[in-house]
């Protein structure tokens, strides 16, 4: 969809979805579980329980994100200062390599979408303007991006160091967004549904079972005037945006109420 279709709709039906990628388009973080349950087993600690070194490398983490920021290269930087706090020791070269074997095979496993979500970006393709939002190592993430295949579909992808209040204001922005008509979609509730929210988006969140617990937060209620929705599955997008939905949306905007599909409300 040009600029300018997308204007002369705009203040119709069309509406801007903006889509994280990790977790809700495609796997990320099963990669890094598996890694970390290969990085414990590995390091086989005569002490501590898995989660006690869990624990660790979960601090160690979090320190780290704010001098490398998110991705593999961070995650292996990780790994190795929390084999050498827990060991006390230096790693040798053999041992090093290891540990960074295990990060390094995150970034080349082959991309995995998540169900369904080709065809129902497919569908809603031409309907609404769609954004992708991921945060990360922009090379890491570009890769990612184009390996999906998806990229056709997006208007625009942007990836950003962080996805906090001000990145979304940064979009509003460049991307000449109304927030009352833009939706954030994702599994994150610290990244993307309540930022979102803060800046007067409204939000959908798909739910996922290995969301990184790094991404936990309480969810945000939506203010007033904002929609906050849950879908189980990504297909679910289709009975809240797809082209059904839009169709009752403008019966209903013509007077013939009785075309509405009884989804529910937005
Ligand atoms: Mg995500």
């Amino acid at each position: 969809m040009t600029d300018s279709e997308f204007r002369a709709i705009q203040s119709n039906d069309c509406q801007t979805l903006i889509f994280d990628g990790d977790d809700t388009l495609w796997e990320n973080n099963i990669y890094f579980e598996r890694a970390t349950a290969d990085f414990i087993d590995w390091l086989d600690h005569a002490h501590l329980s898995r989660d006690e070194v869990r624990a660790v490398l979960d601090e160690i983490e979090h320190v780290n994100i704010g001098v490398h920021g998110y991705g593999s290269v961070m995650y292996g930087h990780s790994l190795r200062e929390t084999a050498e706090r827990l060991r006390n020791e230096e790693l040798s070269p053999d041992e090093l390599a290891t540990i960074l074997a295990f990060a390094e095979r995150i970034s080349s496993h082959p991309m995995e979408l998540i169900d369904d979500v080709e065809s129902t970006l497919s569908a809603l393709h031409g309907h609404h303007r769609l954004l992708l939002l991921t945060k990360g190592q922009r090379e890491e993430q570009e890769v990612k991006i184009a390996r999906s295949g998806l990229t056709d579909l997006f208007d625009a992808a942007i990836v950003a160091p962080e996805k906090d209040i001000p990145t979304y204001q940064a979009v509003v922005v460049e991307h000449g967004l109304d927030p009352a008509q833009t939706w954030m979609i994702g599994n994150s509730p610290k990244s993307d549904i309540n930022p979102a929210l803060a800046v007067g988006m409204h939000a959908v969140f798909i739910p996922h079972a290995e969301t990184w617990r790094m991404e936990h937060q309480d969810l945000s209620s939506a203010p007033d005037g904002q929609r906050f929705l849950t879908v189980e599955r990504f297909a679910g997008l289709l009975d809240h945006f797809g082209p059904a939905r839009v169709r009752d949306m403008r019966s209903v905007r013509s007077g013939r109420t009785d075309a509405l599909g009884g989804k529910g409300e937005r």
